[in-house]
Parts: structure tokens; C-alpha cells; sequence
């Protein structure tokens, strides 16, 4: 007998009207707000966490992803990313090396589980507004499953991120000021010419790709759920996404707890670290965002409410830190421990100084840092 799939349709985060899977969806029809995939816990507890199949990509976890029995998979090995120890802390440290992805970062994750369901429901063209790596994943997905591809970047973007995306056959358009800018060019387009508009929760498939990383963690943990996931914060994807697997997780017993969550952002852009200190609800744009943490200059993130509520859930931590500690950590974290980071990633390493300087969590605990992407995009940052 054929097991039902888990993934049941989709469900409005605002006004929770709820829609039948099959249906091209980007935000919610009736009121804009952002669309959630609905993942049903009683089948995925049917499943056995010992026999889930020696799939060498984060396909390996199908069944908690919103794709159906007829969807053609798209993918090029993303995710089953390393679990690394950090031996430069007294610390109980790991990072989960992202940059090992196909394109170095875990937007490929994000993009994989898109084109995947986009291209089997029938979408020819997509668009989207990046700060540069969602870009060059979208443009590899998509140049794999046949789809066109457009995206809109900020005109301060890394070079490599904007020649990557070309030669993968996408094309650039870039947009004087914010990716605020260029996400209203994106969606000014995709209403006029009639194309999917694949940005950052404007489309309910990018997050739960990203969740596969809690998956992952917790299996290469042997099932133990980290103290603490330390996130750096743009769009927050994978820290909605993580959050809904890690409770998915503990829902059907396959992990007794859920990890706190530390949510990291930049000086010169912290809209949600001040919205999350001052105790909103909401996120206010930040006015004139500066940072080398191009992946992180996110002024507002659309989905700043679900983001806060995550964090709230998590019992978590939000902090900033300077630009100047972020260059520091991306220098400490190549000579002591190999690893070529960008700065958005780099972020979280400089955050974990503060955390233990500070004394707000304790140096037995057991932490998980996700270092999202690689250095090799973005090395004139250096
Ligand atoms: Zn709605």
C-alpha cells in the first residue's frame, strides 16, 4: 500500500485560509499575507528515522518536504553538508559547512525544493530579487530543469555572485539602491509579464529546503537536539525553516527538545535584533543599511512577524556585531580552522565571542553555528 504524503496543501500565516497543493500560489490570494506549506506529523510518524535511505542529498528526508509522488526532483547533491567541531574554542562547537553545497551556499537548498515544485506544476519562467547567492542557485536549478530565469540584484553586489548567475544562463538586471528596490522591480515585473515571483517567502517553497538542515543536524548528532543554533539573519528562511523542522522533529519523537535559537545581524543592519529586543510583534524597515554582510542587508524582511514569533517559540537570543568583528572572524575561522566563509557566516562566529564574554550561555552547552555560504563569492571582501 502506498503511504499518503504528508505534504497536504498550503495555509495562510495571516488570515489561515488554507489551499489545495496543485495550485501555483506565491503569497496568499486573499489578504497578501505569507503562505506556509501544511506538513502532517501523524503520517511523517509512520516513518522509521533508522531506514530513511542512503540518498547523498537532503532529498534523503523527502517525506517532510512539500512535493508530491509524480514531482521530478531537481537536484545537484545539495545538502548532507558537513557537521564540522570547531577546535578553536573552549567550547562545545560544531558548524554546519554550508559552503559545501553546489554553489557554495545553502540557498541551494531553498532553490532545489522550488524548482522542483514550480517545475512540476508547470511553471516556464521565473523571477526573483537576491543580494547574489539565491541568485546563482536559482540560476543553476533552473538552467537544470529548463526554466528561464530572471534576477534583480542591488548594484552593490559581490562581482563573482553577478558572473556566476550570467554563465549559469540567468539574467541580471541590477537596481540602483536596496534589495528593497529590487524586490518591488521583481514584483512589478512578474505582475506584467505574468511570470513566478520565486523571492524570498514570496513563494510558500524555499523554507522548509532550508529545514532539512535541522534534520540533518539532529541525525548527525545521533538524534540529540543542539542548546543552541546560532543563525545569521537576512530573510530568515532558514531559521523559519529550521524552527518548523526541529518542532516537526519533536512532534513525532524523534528528538525530546528543540534547540534555543541565536539570531545574529549587523550593526549597520539589525531590524530584527531591535524589533525582537524592544519586544514587537513586527519588523520596522531600517533606514540606510551598511554592512559587508551583503547576505544580511535585508532592511525589512517580509517575514519579520514569523521570524519573531520563531524566536519567541525558541525561547532565543538576538545580538548584533560590527562589521570590524565580522572581518576579524572570517580571518580566525580560515587560519584555525580551514574555513573560507563570507561575511554574513562569519557573523555567527563573531556573535559566539560575545556569547561566552558575556556569559550569556554557558561554554558546556552544546552549539551549533550555520555557516550559510563560502568565501570564494565574495574574497575582495577579504
Ligand atoms: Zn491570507
Amino acid at each position: 500500500m502506498r503511504r499518503e504524503r504528508a505534504f497536504q496543501g498550503l495555509q495562510c500565516t495571516e488570515c489561515h485560509t488554507t489551499y489545495p497543493k496543485g495550485e501555483i500560489l506565491q503569497k496568499c490570494p486573499k489578504c497578501n499575507g505569507l503562505l506556509d506549506t501544511i506538513i502532517n506529523p501523524e503520517i511523517l510518524s509512520e516513518i522509521s528515522k533508522d531506514n530513511l535511505g542512503p540518498t547523498p542529498s537532503m532529498w534523503k528526508y523527502q517525506a517532510f518536504l512539500p512535493v508530491d509522488e509524480k514531482d521530478r526532483i531537481v537536484s545537484a547533491g545539495e545538502g548532507d553538508t558537513p557537521l564540522r567541531k570547531l577546535r578553536s574554542f573552549y567550547g562545545n562547537v560544531w558548524v554546519k559547512d554550508e559552503t559545501k553545497n553546489p554553489t557554495g551556499t545553502f540557498k541551494d537548498r531553498g532553490a532545489s525544493l522550488a524548482v522542483t515544485a514550480l517545475s512540476s506544476s508547470g511553471v516556464k519562467e521565473i523571477i526573483l530579487s537576491s543580494e547574489g547567492n539565491a541568485g546563482c542557485s536559482f540560476a543553476l536549478y533552473s538552467h537544470i530543469a529548463d526554466l528561464a530565469c530572471r534576477v534583480f540584484l542591488p548594484q552593490q553586489v559581490n562581482p563573482a555572485k553577478v558572473e556566476l548567475s550570467q554563465k549559469l544562463g540567468a539574467k541580471i538586471t541590477l537596481v540602483d539602491g536596496t534589495i528593497a528596490d529590487a524586490g518591488r522591480r521583481t514584483e512589478a515585473l512578474a505582475k506584467s509579464e505574468g511570470s513566478y515571483n520565486a523571492s524570498t517567502f514570496v513563494t510558500p517553497y524555499r523554507h522548509d529546503g532550508k529545514g532539512t538542515m535541522a534534520l540533518e543536524i539532529c541525525e548527525q548528532l545521533d538524534w540529540r537536539v543542539p542548546d543552541y543554533v546560532v543563525y545569521p539573519v537576512g530573510g530568515g528562511v532558514g531559521l523559519v525553516g529550521m524552527w518548523k523542522m526541529f518542532s516537526i522533529l519533536e512532534k513525532i519523537g524523534w528528538v525530546k527538545t528543540r534547540p534555543r535559537f541565536v539570531a545574529v545581524q549587523p550593526t549597520g543592519c539589525a531590524p530584527v535584533v531591535k524589533a525582537y529586543q524592544s519586544k514587537r510583534d513586527d519588523v520596522d524597515e531600517w533606514k540606510n543599511p551598511q554592512t559587508i554582510a551583503f547576505g544580511l542587508r535585508i532592511p525589512k524582511p517580509l517575514a519579520g512577524k514569523w521570524i519573531l514569533r520563531c524566536l519567541r517559540e525558541s525561547d532565543g537570543i538576538a545580538m548584533s556585531v560590527t562589521d570590524e568583528e565580522i572581518r576579524k572572524s572570517m580571518g580566525q575561522a580560515l587560519k584555525d580552522e580551514g574555513l573560507l566563509l563570507e561575511p554574513s557566516s562569519a557573523a555567527t562566529i563573531a556573535a559566539l565571542h560575545h556569547l561566552y564574554r558575556e556569559k550569556m550561555i554557558d561554554r558546556s552547552a552544546e552549539v551549533v553555528l550555520i555557516a550559510t555560504g563560502s568565501g570564494l563569492k565574495t574574497l575582495e571582501q577579504f
